[in-house]
């Protein structure tokens, strides 16, 4: 049978045979899922080859441990990697349904909040696109990150569903589980201390291929799930207390019912802290049951595992492969601590204070028992080897998890060139002076095959036409089109491949948001999560300037911009919270302004996830990237609309410093105070007043929120965001104000020459290969990890 046949046979099996419909009957969805299977089935192969190799051969696995995985929708992905797409965009055509419309009803598996969870997605794919034989550990979320809407222009939180529909990509693994324990106390037995839980729940595995580019090579990415160890009461069930009966399974399935809505600050939740030691503990007993199940000494288990700790989340893996390593395999303590010190890395993502985890010791004693002691045992062993004072596990009664990490980690790693320095300057300055080996920079990046090949189909076929094929898993390549910046006829194409994005994101702006934007103009984006550190609200104010400008000028040759912010803010942070209300009120006020809105037009679509970002990506021209510098460890967003030919504006901050190293100076439109200017600024007392002294644009954009002038007269709607920027103004809103303006009128400049500003869109594409993912993972096998790639 021909492939296509073959294909359209599966697709058609599984539609009668798996879901039980019959094609006159089956929705998009039923389609959608069939096609999901037909998919999945050909990765199975690969997947048992992978594993089968890595058995064979005796390599080195690689155990990703990371609370979010943010991978939105995966049959796209999983399509093209399999080189299927043409086929299943004939199959579905043949059917009389369009594959784009399938795709789009796959809902966004939204297992994070932001660029910490998104980052291990790309991480999970490149893996597999390298070779290298990896399992992603993570939590299967009943419900991911909430639904956003406005109403009245105030974000309205509603639980997400993912689950709701069939799953199509995972198995549910019902023979890989294992007990969790929390509570209860340690005794002593015959020399060895026993931890007896009073509390116990049993983590369920499912596991979901991930196949990389050409499907050479798929690995897993396993996520437990909660479920009771009994079932139900049936004695209370047959007293008729129904609700009471189903009471231990309530209890159990709750420690994955909820992603944690924020990932920067600590809220200091006890349910928090069992989601993380579940997921850790299922993860190390799973990865030292496969050791066991293919070699005898322990000691060698750094030989034959990298364990990667993403963020401090999984920190109590430390004490936790500890405990089972010296209580229940009987290895002396301190070679317990140093196998497990060999086998981990941690990878901090923040140097945010409100942001690094601690944990009460009470709380702690209380939960995890046998860990708290054993923290304590590894805290005195690293004050031995290093006599010096300095640095405690335990400070003012809380555990400070990303010391832990540290202590515990053979490497430690930040995620930009500056953030790495600055974490060795400031978070880590005393452990880095005892351990000046263990730190080490591995600048994130994001994976070519979802951010450009499929995200922007117009451009991938641009350089498919003049480079082939190699760029998508050799983003370096991206190089060989420098030399035609220089040919007009290629600058049209790129142009005009941009323009058509352009034009497709405003008929959804029309169809979906109810405004109408012209494809000419600029169009000017940040998304997101909101945060005061990354600053919409400086953003949002130079909106309100240049609104007040154009009023002042209505017939001067302004460069007509349309912004667009996307992002959610976390439920409990309120200002954040206001900083949405205010670019919704803003946006009201401008959008219907008879003589600047063919200027200037705010638009902000709700919900913004995985896919809404692959679809205002590629429709970019200015990227926003504009945080107080210092604060953003790195950033993702910003590498994607490098590539995808965005110019960015933007601050010294995390990894937009490397990126304008890339793509040079003259492609990169910088501004604002370095992380060493910020930290002087705020030795300044009225540092905020005196930038507003000194800049009346910034003086009168305030007194136009403070006046009413955008909640209809009332001057208290944002008094607390104009009290916070003409006071405090901890993230230097004021201070960097009006070098912002600035450089927005220099983008302005730039902008009218259309044909010189596609040049430096150009150079950032080409420039921009080394942001890629796979470049990021071979760092870490061969800094880190020490793991090779395994040919199939
Ligand atoms: C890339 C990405 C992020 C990270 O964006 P930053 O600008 O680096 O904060 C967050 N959310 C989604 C949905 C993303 O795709």
């Amino acid at each position: 049978m021909p492939a296509a046949a073959a294909f359209r046979d599966s697709l058609l099996r599984h539609l009668t045979y798996s879901l039980g419909k019959a094609p006159e009957n089956a929705d998009i969805t039923d389609w959608r899922i069939a096609l999901s299977l037909a998919v999945r089935d050909r990765m199975v192969d690969p997947w048992f080859a992978s594993a089968r190799a890595t058995q064979e051969g005796g390599h080195k696995r690689v155990y990703y441990l990371s609370m979010e995985f943010l991978i939105g929708r995966l049959l796209e992905d999983a399509v093209v990697n399999l080189g299927l797409l043409d086929v299943a965009a004939d199959t579905m055509h043949e059917l009389g349904l369009s594959l784009s419309d399938v795709l789009a009803d796959e809902p966004d598996a939204a297992l994070g909040n932001g660029g910490l969870g998104r980052l291990a997605a790309c991480f999970l794919e490149s893996l597999s696109t390298i070779g290298c034989p990896a399992v992603g550990y993570g939590i299967r979320y009943e419900h991911g990150l909430f639904k956003q809407s406005f109403r009245d222009g105030r974000q309205i939180e509603s639980p997400e569903d993912w689950l709701q529909q069939d799953h199509a990509w995972e198995f549910e693994r019902s023979g890989v589980s294992f007990d969790v324990g929390f509570g209860g106390d340690v005794v002593e037995r015959g020399g060895h201390c026993v931890w007896r839980p009073d509390e116990t729940v049993i983590a369920a595995a499912y596991d979901t291929p991930v196949v990389g580019w050409r499907g050479n090579w798929a690995n897993t990415l396993r996520l437990w799930s909660a479920k009771p160890t009994t079932i139900f009461d049936l004695a209370r069930f047959n007293r008729g207390e129904y609700a009471a009966a189903a009471e231990p399974e309530t209890l159990a399935r709750t420690i994955t019912r909820v992603l944690y809505p924020d990932d920067s600050t600590d809220e200091g939740k006890r349910l928090r802290l069992k989601q993380e030691f579940f997921f850790t503990a299922a993860s190390l007993r799973d990865i030292l049951r496969r050791f066991g199940s293919e070699f005898d000494d322990l000691k060698q288990l750094p030989k034959k595992a990298a364990i990667q700790l993403n963020d401090t989340h999984p920190a109590i893996a430390g004490p936790e492969l500890v405990r089972l390593l010296h209580d229940e395999r009987g290895m002396s303590l301190d070679c317990a601590i140093k196998t497990a010190q060999a086998t981990l890395n941690y990878t901090n993502h923040t140097l945010l204070p409100e942001a690094l985890e601690r944990w009460s010791e009470g709380l702690m004693r209380e939960l995890l028992p046998r860990h708290m002691a054993l923290i304590e045992r590894i805290d005195d062993a690293h004050h031995q080897a290093y006599p010096s004072r300095t640095v405690s596990l335990v400070e003012n009664g809380d555990v400070k998890m990303g010391e832990l990490a540290f202590v515990m980690a053979n490497r430690v790693n930040g995620v930009s060139a500056l953030h790495t320095d600055l974490m060795k300057q400031t978070v880590f300055k005393d452990l880095h002076a005892l351990h000046p080996e263990r730190i080490v920079n591995e600048t994130n990046g994001v994976t070519p095959r979802r951010w450009v090949l499929s995200a922007n189909p117009r451009l991938s076929t641009l350089l498919a036409g003049r480079i082939g094929l190699g760029w998508v898993d050799d983003l370096q390549q991206l190089e060989r089109i420098e030399p035609m910046v220089d040919d007009k006829a290629f600058r049209d194409q790129y142009a005009a491949a941009k323009r058509a994005n352009k034009a497709g994101l405003s008929d959804w702006l029309r169809d979906t948001q109810d405004v109408s934007v012209d494809p000419d103009a600029m169009f000017d984006v940040q998304i997101k999560r909101i945060h005061e550190y990354k600053r919409q609200h400086l953003n949002i104010l130079e909106a309100i300037a240049l609104w007040q400008a154009i009023h002042d000028q209505p017939n001067a040759d302004w460069t007509p911009r349309v912004k667009i912010f996307g992002g959610k803010a976390a439920p409990g942070y309120v200002f954040a919270k206001e900083i949405i209300y205010l670019i919704n009120s803003v946006a009201k006020v401008l959008n219907s302004d008879p003589v600047t809105s063919k200027f200037l037009k705010v638009i902000y679509p709700p919900n913004y996830n995985v896919s809404l970002a692959e679809q205002l990506i590629p429709a970019t021209d200015l990227s926003e990237q504009i945080s107080t510098a210092g604060k953003e460890a790195s950033g993702t967003g910003n590498m994607k609309f490098a590539l995808n030919g965005a110019l960015t504006v933007g601050t010294l901050d995390g990894a937009n410093v490397e990126i304008r190293d890339l793509v040079g100076p003259e492609n990169f439109f910088l501004f604002g105070m370095t992380a060493q200017e910020v930290v002087e600024r705020r030795m300044i007392e009225d540092h905020a007043a005196q930038a507003i002294g000194a800049d009346t644009r910034l003086a009168r954009a305030l007194d136009a929120i403070r006046s009413g002038a955008f909640s209809g007269g009332d001057r208290d709607t944002f008094a607390s965001i104009v009290d916070n920027l003409s006071g405090p103004d901890y993230f230097l809103v004021c201070s960097d104000f009006t070098d912002y303006w600035r450089a927005q009128r220099d983008v302005d400049a730039a902008f009218r020459d259309r044909d010189a500003w596609m040049r430096m869109a150009m150079l950032n594409t080409a420039r921009s290969g080394w942001l890629s993912s796979d470049r990021t993972i071979r760092g870490y096998m061969a800094d880190i990890w020490k793991a090779d790639a395994v040919h199939t």
